[in-house]
C-alpha cells in the first residue's frame, strides 16, 4: 500500500469518527458516552483488521496489540484520545489513534514485525469534558487515577463510577494504582497529533518534533475598588476596579511580547456590580501563563504579581492574587526524539522543534516511561473547533515518518536490556 492510500484512508476514518456525535449539528464525544461507544466498535473492527489483538479496559480505553518477532520483546506506545471537547473538529485526538493504526496496518500487510511490540493506545477521556478532569483515559493506564474522582458528578447527576458501568467497566478503587505496564517493559509512548498552533504553517512544514510539553499557571486575580455613581463620583475620587484590571491586562501582554515563548492570557473578566450607570468595585480575572521553561514560567508569574501589586497601590485598588495550578514542564525524552528527528532528515523533509502549549496524554505517561511527540500542521493552527483541517500530503509524511521512526528504533540493540 502507497502511503498515499493510507494516508486517504486516515482521513477517511477520521471522518467517519466525526460522525459519532451525542449532538446533532455538532461533534461532541464525552467520556463513556454512546458516541465513544460507537467509535469503540468502529476502532475495534479495524484494529482487528490490522492483525492485532484488541481489549477494552475497565475504563473504557482500547487497546489494539501487534505482537514482536520474538516472545519477551518490550513495548512501544502509540496513540492518542476518541473524545472530544464540544462543538470539536475531527482530528484532535483521532487522527493520532488512526495514524498509529495505519502504521500498524501497513506492517500487517507487508507480514513485517518489528523487535518489539506495538500497542496502539486509544483513550476514553483526554479532554476531561464530561467530569471536567483530563488525562482520564491515560491515568487509568498507567495507574495514577485518583480514586476520588470516581465520585464525580456530570451535568447529569451521573457520578463516574456509574459512567464506567454503565460503559461495560468496572470502577474498582482498589485496582486503580495498577499500571497496565512495568516501566522496564516499555521502549516509550509516542503520539501524533495536530500542532493545534499555527508555527508549521507559518514555517510552510508538513511536521514538526516536540521538545516539550509546556508548563503552565493558572490563577485568579482579583481587584477589589469601591463602587460608586457614575454621575456623582467625580474622577479625581475614584477606585475603579475595572481601570486597574485593564492596566493589568495590558501590562501582561507587554511582558509577554518582551520574553519569547511566553504566552499569557486573560481569559474571563467578571466585572461587579455589572451596571451601565455604576464604577465597577470588583474585577476578577482568569490568567494562563505558559513557557517550556520552569524558571521563565515562574519569573513571569512572579513579575505579573508586582506588577498588579504596583497598579493597585496607585489606585488604591485591593489585590487579590490567587494561584489555582501549577503543572512543571514534561520535557520529550532525548533519545526517541532524536530518532523522529532522524527520520524526517532521513526522509528529507526540513526539521523543526517546537514546545507544545497544550497539555497531552504524555504528560501522564512521562511518569511511566519515555515520551516522544510528532506534530502535524493543521490550516490556520485552529483545533478545537469543527474548522479543524489537514491535508492527505501531511498525513501521508507524519506516516512516513512514524515507520521511518519505527524502523530506526529496531535496529537499537539495547532493546531487550
Ligand atoms: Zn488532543
Amino acid at each position: 500500500m502507497t502511503f498515499d492510500a493510507s494516508a486517504r484512508t486516515v482521513i477517511e476514518r477520521c471522518e467517519i469518527l466525526g460522525s459519532y456525535s451525542e449532538e446533532p449539528d455538532r461533534l461532541t464525544r464525552r467520556f463513556a458516552s454512546k458516541a465513544m461507544q460507537q467509535v469503540n466498535e468502529k476502532v475495534k473492527t479495524w484494529m482487528y483488521a490490522a492483525g492485532m489483538t484488541v481489549e477494552q479496559d475497565n475504563i473504557g480505553n482500547l487497546i489494539g496489540r501487534f505482537e514482536a518477532s520474538h516472545v519477551g520483546a518490550k513495548t512501544l506506545l502509540l496513540g492518542s484520545h476518541l473524545d472530544t471537547v464540544r462543538d470539536a473538529g475531527k482530528y484532535d485526538g483521532p487522527l493520532g489513534v488512526m495514524i498509529a493504526l495505519a502504521c500498524v496496518e501497513r506492517l500487517h500487510a507487508r507480514q513485517v514485525r518489528l523487535p518489539f511490540a506495538i500497542e496502539v493506545l486509544a483513550f476514553a477521556d483526554e479532554e476531561g469534558l464530561r467530569y471536567n478532569n483530563a488525562y482520564l483515559g491515560s491515568k487509568f493506564m498507567t495507574g495514577t487515577l485518583d480514586p476520588n474522582v470516581l465520585h464525580l458528578t456530570d451535568i447529569e447527576s451521573i457520578t463516574m463510577a456509574e459512567a464506567i458501568r454503565s460503559f461495560g467497566g468496572n470502577p474498582d478503587p482498589e485496582s486503580l494504582h495498577i499500571a497496565r505496564w512495568r516501566s522496564d517493559a516499555l521502549l516509550g509512548y509516542c503520539e501524533v497529533h495536530i500542532e493545534q498552533g499555527p508555527v508549521l504553517e507559518a514555517r510552510n512544514l508538513p511536521v514538526g518534533v516536540v521538545t516539550a510539553i509546556s508548563g503552565q499557571n493558572r490563577l485568579n486575580v482579583s481587584f477589589s475598588g469601591e463602587a460608586g455613581h457614575a454621575g456623582t463620583v467625580p474622577m479625581s475620587l475614584r477606585h475603579d476596579a475595572l481601570c486597574a484590571a485593564a492596566e493589568f491586562v495590558l501590562s501582561v501582554e507587554t511582558l509577554a511580547h518582551s520574553i519569547p515563548g511566553v504566552v499569557a492570557t486573560i481569559g474571563q473578566v467578571s466585572v461587579q456590580p455589572g451596571a451601565s450607570n455604576v464604577i465597577p468595585g470588583i474585577v476578577t480575572l482568569s490568567l494562563d501563563v505558559r513557557h517550556q521553561e520552569n524558571k521563565v514560567r515562574e519569573l513571569v508569574k512572579d513579575r505579573l504579581e508586582e506588577m498588579a501589586r504596583e497598579i493597585c497601590d496607585k489606585r488604591e485598588v485591593l489585590l487579590e492574587w490567587q494561584l489555582l495550578q501549577e503543572h512543571k514542564t514534561i520535557p520529550c525524552a532525548l533519545a526517541l526524539t532524536k530518532l523522529l528527528e532522524q527520520a524526517i532528515e532521513e526522509l528529507n523533509y526540513p526539521l523543526l522543534s517546537l514546545p507544545s502549549g497544550a497539555g497531552h496524554d504524555g504528560v501522564t505517561f512521562s511518569e511511566l516511561t519515555s515520551i516522544a511527540m510528532l506534530f502535524v500542521r493543521c490550516r490556520g493552527g485552529i483545533s478545537h473547533n469543527p474548522a479543524e483541517s489537514i491535508t492527505v500530503e501531511d498525513v501521508d509524511v507524519a506516516l512516513q515518518v512514524l515507520e521511518q521512526f519505527m524502523l530506526l528504533l529496531s535496529t537499537k540493540n539495547d532493546l531487550n536490556e
